[in-house]
């Protein structure tokens, strides 16, 4: 599964799903949830909103915070909290109910409904429910409470002896660097340059065509293109950019997005790059839209209905609406489409045709290929030279010769290349989905679909992911280069025309960005020349052999990574050591890139934990050793080129982070099997023992990636940030976390081992 974000959907009025009953879960620190919530809040939200949301005063959280050892408070901006509301929805998820959320974001109920439902599928990541939270109000502390406190206050004072702070460098800082303007820059195209287009690393959810500037400012399209890249990608909805014949006001605004398109695929050409559209077309209309037009309504699914493609109005709509895209926006890239998946759109869409009275009577190849037609036919009528790029995502294998063979000749078949690849790790057969840079592709299901598309003389796209996946989305990149370098070697054979280079996560101007470009660009550049090029650009002549050979180890280890798409979605691996440890089965599943929680068994995929543990291990311990051998090598010697200086330490902290949350993933399937080992009857007292010892191991390392990790993300604000989930987490979280382990050290183990 992909996901997005359908943009502003005007039709409906927006309910909030109702709370289930189910309890929330406990904090895994803290003794109730006002401290918890204090906790959580304090660098996130600013203190007086804080202080509101529960019936208190400013000064009253002050004196909480400050006797739990809290730093002084963040004065988070308006503009920060836009971008952190998927992190504050989710800190707060089991401890207020939706009215306190609403309050604390200073929202309203329709702004939360279309968030959760909308803002890339927040709800389902969430869990796909609401736990039952009673309204948290403030309790003026008593002694005993004000002594709990300061005990928390004392523990932070132990273990963070220079204390601790909020952010560090500010949340958010990475935008500011990466949108700082090179006025030496020199664009320089290449007619032989294929196009190579990838998604905003920090892309702004809700209408980005509002403020496109926003998502791609002009210092980091420098960046990308100094990287090779010579594209970018944004989601579209035709509604929004052209005016619905059928209802005008949904369209609202389509004038000034449209306008706003166009000055930016302008500014975009002066830069050498291009902007492409990804399209999911025709929307679903709610079912009350069909009472005026029931002639359109194609195949239902609740509340909405497919809008019909085989009625010649909707393909008069498509047509006209790609034609005025392409007319107004003249230095468009193009387009490329979704139409088997995602949101409900043809009526086989959803691989469910057969409920449609006209679409029944077709082949769902038919449908789908005629879709693509009637784009291919709206970019021509505007003699406009921008490519279509159909995906086959979702595409049923039976359906894929009869889809290709009745494209138009000029639309390009894009597949993810990585895709079916067979993988042994420890011992155990996986595959290979999406989202992978394990595993250099083209894997058996790109190279079939290419094979079919250059037999009907169809242009061939990959799609891929260069800089990260969901493998680990809370770091800028993996600098796995070996692999990145074999894929497009292997590609390079395939003659490809076009690459998509990442979905909305990888966007990160990288050494994989530049290594995979170069290596497209110039055949004759054999890997290691195209990793000693990269290197020596960011790192000086005189460190990029070592640099080349950390890479090539690093790429080693990650050929251990226990892939399945289980795995990279619900395990711990994204908030690594910021993940509690409960003591007390939590009960609840993990949930997709939202909350690991204790559920080991729904992380593991198709690898039993254990197995699942080793293989992380084994990554961390790559990533941990090439660390290691890089800093011997250095040792002492000065890096004097500042820029190189800046590049090599924040290449070390990447790979520090990369290994932190591998070792922290396999730690906690650890802890998890080993508590719920403890309370089996018929554990030995030898046995017993044995536990114990491992899990205050485990625990004492945990404490210590907690703090390096802290130490980490407060110099770079790059950390646990991904464009659809926000930050992940911050570093009070990894502060938190240090004392939930030193807690348990200090009574836990005690008690247990009573
Ligand atoms: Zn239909």
């Amino acid at each position: 599964m992909i996901y997005l974000t359908l943009l502003l959907f005007t039709f409906t009025s927006w309910e909030l799903p109702a709370p289930i009953d189910k309890e929330p879960v406990p904090s895994a620190f803290f003794k109730d949830r006002l401290h918890a919530y204090i906790w959580l809040n304090w660098s996130v939200v600013p203190i007086s909103r804080i202080a509101d949301t529960i019936g208190a005063k400013e000064e009253d959280i002050l004196a909480i915070g400050t006797r739990m050892g809290l730093p002084k408070p963040y004065p988070v901006t308006e503009e920060e909290m836009e971008r952190l509301h998927c992190t504050i929805i989710r800190r707060n998820w089991h401890l207020l109910p939706y009215e306190q959320i609403i309050k604390l974001l200073k929202w309203n109920t329709q702004q939360l409904a279309y968030t959760l439902r909308e803002d890339d599928f927040l709800f389902i990541k969430l869990g796909n429910f609401k736990p039952q939270c009673s309204p948290l109000t403030f309790q003026e502390p008593d002694e005993e409470t004000i002594e709990y406190e300061k005990q928390i206050g004392n523990m932070v004072n132990n273990l963070f002896p220079r204390g601790i702070q909020c952010w560090g460098e500010k949340p958010f800082h990475f935008i500011k660097e990466l949108s700082d303007i090179n006025n030496n820059h020199k664009v320089e195209v290449s007619n032989k340059e294929i196009p190579r287009y990838c998604s905003s690393y920090f892309l702004k959810y809700g209408d980005p065509f509002a403020n496109l500037e926003e998502s791609y400012p002009k210092g980091y399209i420098q960046k990308l293109r100094a990287n090779g890249v010579n594209g970018v990608w944004l989601q579209s909805v035709l509604y929004l950019l052209t005016p619905f014949p059928w209802d005008m006001e949904i369209s609202k605004g389509w004038e000034q997005r449209l306008e706003n398109l166009r000055k930016f695929s302008e500014d975009l050409k002066k830069e050498g790059m291009k902007v492409y559209l990804y399209l999911n077309e025709p929307r679903a209309m709610p079912n009350s839209f069909y009472e005026k037009f029931p002639e359109l309504k194609g195949v239902n699914e609740g509340e909405f209905s497919a809008l019909c493609t085989s009625h010649p109005d909707v393909q008069d709509y498509i047509k006209n609406a790609i034609k005025m895209i392409c007319e107004k926006v003249p230095d468009l890239g193009g387009f490329f489409t979704i139409s088997a998946s995602e949101n409900l759109t043809n009526c086989w869409s959803h691989h469910h045709g057969e409920n449609c009275p006209r679409c029944s009577k077709r082949n769902p190849s038919e449908v789908i290929a005629e879709v693509h037609q009637l784009i291919q036919s709206g970019i021509e009528l505007a003699n406009s030279s921008c490519r279509l790029i159909a995906w086959d995502w979702g595409w049923k294998e039976e359906w894929v010769e009869g889809i290709i063979s009745n494209l138009p000749p000029k639309t390009a078949i894009m597949s993810v290349s990585e895709w079916d690849i067979p993988i042994i790790r420890g011992g155990i057969n996986s595959a290979i989905g999406e989202y992978s840079l394990t595993e250099p592709g083209p894997g058996p299901r790109a190279l079939r679909h290419w094979e079919i598309a250059q037999k009907y003389s169809h242009p061939i796209f990959a799609k891929l992911q260069i800089g990260t996946t969901w493998e680990l989305g809370s770091v800028p990149y993996i600098p796995v280069l070996e692999n990145v370098a074999t894929h497009a070697v292997n590609l390079r054979e395939k003659h490809l025309d076009g690459c998509m280079l990442g979905w909305t996560l990888g966007g990160y101007p990288s050494p994989n960005m530049q290594v995979f470009n170069l290596l497209m660009d110039h055949p004759e550049y054999n890997i290691d020349i195209a990793l000693s090029q990269t290197a020596e650009k960011r790192f000086g002549k005189e460190l990029a052999p070592i640099m080349v050979k950390v890479w090539k180890q690093i790429t080693q280890a990650f050929k251990e990574y226990p892939f399945h798409i289980i795995v990279v979605y619900q395990s711990p691996v994204h908030v690594g050591p910021s993940n509690p440890l409960w003591v007390n089965p939590t009960g609840y599943i993990a949930t997709m890139t939202g909350f690991p929680y204790d559920d080991v068994k729904n992380w593991c995929g198709v690898f039993p934990p254990e197995i699942f543990a080793n293989q992380m291990e084994k990554v961390s311990r790559g990533f941990m050793n090439s660390l290691a051998m890089l800093k011997t090598e250095i040792g002492n010697n000065n890096i004097d080129n500042p820029m190189y200086k800046k590049n090599f330490e924040q290449e070390c902290r990447v790979i520090e982070v990369c290994a932190i949350h591998y070792e922290s993933t396999a730690n906690q399937a650890r802890f998890v099997l080993l508590r719920n080992e403890l309370t089996n009857s018929n554990v030995s007292d030898e046995r017993k023992k044995q536990i114990i010892e491992n899990l205050k191991q485990i625990i004492q390392r945990e404490k210590e990636l907690a703090i390096r990790e802290y130490n980490l993300q407060i110099v770079d604000s790059r950390f646990g940030f991904e464009a659809t989930n926000h930050y992940f987490f911050v570093p009070l979280d990894l502060v938190l976390k240090s004392l939930n382990c030193e807690e348990l050290l200090n009574n836990w183990i005690p008690q247990i081992s009573r």
